[in-house]
């Protein structure tokens, strides 16, 4: 698949358990990005999708990867 932040090949490690994307990407790191979040943060540019992803990180809890929910998109 490809990143849907930076666009390069990543891993795709979705599961059932989750409504979304669960990405692993060399240049990103692990993250997701909710299923409702997903259009609206595709539309993003390049620099809004790294910053948002940025802030999820520091949201996330320690050990959990980082989660791109439609709240993180304001
Ligand atoms: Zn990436």
């Amino acid at each position: 698949m490809q990143c849907p932040v930076c666009g390069a090949e990543a891993e795709d490690l979705s599961s059932g358990e989750f409504d979304g994307l669960i990405v692993g990407c060399k240049r990103c790191g692990h993250f997701a990005v909710s299923d409702a979040a997903l259009n609206d943060f595709l539309r993003l540019d390049f620099d809004q999708r790294v910053a948002t992803l940025d802030r999820a990180r520091k949201a996330a809890e320690p050990g959990s990867p980082p989660l791109v929910t439609v709240a993180a998109l304001d």
